[in-house]
């Protein structure tokens, strides 16, 4: 056999090396915006369309490039950043690789144009899938502007893996939140579509932070700040009160680049502790200065992960930091003005439900008076049935209305809920016992999804529109999902770019839960935003059921539990909530004797 081995030609390499750099429009908008950053622009401007999937274009008016350089960047390993292998600890600029334009204009068409502190003219290129297809002098104000055309034109399997615009979309804002939170001192536009999502001026941190998240960001922010010989913390935390259950906003920046790491939130989570309602997350904006020299700079363009030299002590530093922040400001009242005053009490003590009594006989209670009770008809266990507190609980919607219903296969005098959690039953294999909080999930879940599907809209206009401050991102999702939440029952109206009034919202919610309602939407579109109908129908009535159910450690009054198992029972599917956990459990009466054994 002769020979084989050959060299695989540019393209093909640059193609192959595009793989790993560009997965997707958000790792194109990344390099460029890095790349605009690395130049020392003032001012950069995003401009995407369709996802990113038509057009990415990043406009700067950073040093730009000689003609020469103009076509060297997008050789692969063309660099200007570093020269030889010790500059890697040395690195101050984002990118070193050389690899991004190159990759970049290995799948898609890209149209450049640059110009030079020094030079007289301008240099436009035109490249399609690494072939450049001209290089021409052209007048052009002095930076550079690169546009990036149908990307994977070429490769027809990665551009249908991509997800649907508004997925793409997110990612591409998530990106650009990093970038813009990193570098404050810059100005940044971003249109999409032609309409205008961000709009920042240059600014300090606090400040981008409110113009990207919104106004209300301000005043919960607590500052943080400490510095060593060979390292420095700052940023911000948010306050306690403004704690979510879900993630958002978290952000690590190393040297000014975003970086994922579970080992300092964990500092973060236990520099807050007995500080946080329980199942919640801070939000913080941390920023660690450190020498390159003691962090692994070999980080991989698309990771955000990175290894630390001395985690543990940096892990130390940022805790104590964080804490004596948290501290500081709730021992120093007088000081902050904006002080939240539910920091007198440790969070977890504030939230706490009053303990019920558990053995309290109603002396009033009649069970031929009571409507509720009517149906325990056997005497002796109606006067069990007494020991119940008459717990004013929130009315819960989905609940009512069984007054007159029948009960079924289980008996309905041997239920009751245990630990505030559980409603246990009787049957005839065994015990039932029922995550309360799970089941009400389920039937919450199903009700929405018939709501919207069957177009039954069930809605309760409010006496008092309610007003809601949106991000621009927000505002963005929500228009992609307005059909489905209108068919939910949802009426608002738009006012501005970053406010909206609700005029409606459905028959089973009320209007106090409006902002978790909104909260819990926008944390489950982060995650992934579908683009079919079906999809989207599901996300909402799951994030609606998981907001607007029965939490755990909320009494039940025995009406109450009755109804959860007869609309249980009532469900096309009764033993796995949405969230896909056992509804559930039965134990056996051979599991019992068992245990008597
Ligand atoms: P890297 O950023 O790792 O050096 P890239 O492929 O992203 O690699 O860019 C290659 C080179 O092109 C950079 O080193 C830089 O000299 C030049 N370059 C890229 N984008 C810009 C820009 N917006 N302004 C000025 N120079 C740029
Ligand atoms: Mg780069």
């Amino acid at each position: 056999m002769g020979d084989i081995i050959t060299l695989l030609p540019d393209h093909v390499a640059n193609q192959i090396a595009a793989g790993e750099v560009v997965q997707r429009p958000a790792s194109v908008v990344k390099e460029l915006l890095e790349n605009a950053i690395d130049a020392d622009s003032s001012y950069v401007q995003l401009i995407i369309k369709e996802g990113g999937k038509t057009l990415i274009q990043v406009i700067d008016d950073g040093k730009g490039m000689s003609i020469t350089d103009a076509r060297m960047a997008f050789e692969r390993h063309a660099t200007s950043k570093i020269k030889s292998a010790s500059d890697l600890f040395e690195l101050h600029t984002k990118g070193f690789r050389g690899e991004a334009l190159a990759s970049i204009a290995a799948v898609a068409h890209v149209e450049m144009f640059t110009h030079s502190l020094e030079d007289e003219i301008a240099t436009q290129i035109k490249i399609i899938g690494s072939d450049i297809q001209e290089q021409e002098p052209v007048v052009a104000p002095k930076g550079t502007s690169i546009a990036v055309k149908n990307l994977f034109f070429n490769i027809p399997a990665r551009r249908n893996f991509l997800k649907s615009n508004a997925v793409e979309l997110r990612h591409i804002i998530d990106e650009f939140h990093r970038v813009a939170l990193a570098h404050p001192q810059i100005a940044f536009t971003f249109f999409q579509g032609g309409n205008e999502l961000f709009d920042l001026p240059a600014t300090n941190l606090r400040k981008r932070i409110s113009h990207i998240f919104g106004s209300k960001m301000d005043v919960k922010l607590v500052p943080v700040k400490e510095s060593t010989s060979v390292s420095s913390v700052s940023g911000f935390v948010l306050k306690p009160a403004a704690a979510k259950r879900t993630r958002g906003h978290q952000f690590f920046f190393v040297n000014d680049r975003f970086i994922r790491s579970p080992f300092m939130h964990h500092a973060i989570m236990n520099a807050y502790e007995g500080l946080l309602p329980e199942g919640t997350v801070p939000g913080y904006f941390i920023f660690f200065s450190l020498d390159p020299k003691t962090i692994d700079i070999n980080i991989h363009p698309t990771k955000t992960e990175v290894k630390f030299e001395d985690e543990q002590s940096l892990y130390a530093i940022l805790r104590s930091c964080v804490k004596h922040s948290l501290g500081m400001f709730s021992v120093a009242p007088t000081l902050d003005f904006d002080r939240d005053p539910n920091l007198d009490t440790p969070y977890n003590q504030i939230n706490k439900q009053a303990e019920t009594p558990n053995l309290e006989v109603d002396s009033n209670f009649n069970p031929f008076k009571n409507p509720d009770v009517q149906r325990f008809s056997k005497p002796k266990e109606a006067s069990w049935e007494s020991l119940y507190v008459e717990v004013e609980s929130q009315p819960i919607p989905t609940l009512l209305g069984h007054e007159s219903m029948e009960h079924k296969t289980y008996d309905a005098v041997k239920l009751f809920q245990l630990m505030n959690r559980y409603i246990v039953s009787s049957i005839g294999s065994g015990l039932l016992i029922i995550d309360q909080q799970r089941a009400h999930e389920r039937i919450l879940y199903e009700q929405f999804l018939k709501t919207i599907t069957q177009k039954q809209i069930a809605s309760q206009q409010l006496l008092f529109p309610y007003p809601l401050d949106l991000t621009p991102t927000q505002q963005l999702l929500l228009s992609d999902l307005e059909d489905v939440l209108s068919e939910a029952g949802f009426v608002f109206e738009r006012n501005t770019k970053t406010n909206i009034t609700i005029k409606g919202i459905p028959v089973s919610s009320s209007e106090k839960e409006i902002p978790h309602i909104f909260e819990n939407l926008f944390a489950s579109l982060e995650s992934d935003l579908p683009s079919d109908s079906f999809s989207q129908s599901d996300v909402l009535s799951k994030s609606l059921a998981k907001t607007l159910s029965i939490k755990r450690g909320v009494p039940m009054k025995p009406i109450e539990q009755q109804g959860l198992l007869d609309d249980l029972f009532a469900c096309k599917e009764t033993q796995i909530s949405p969230f896909n956990r056992q509804i559930f459990v039965i134990l056996t009466k051979e599991e019992l004797e068992k245990k008597f054994n």
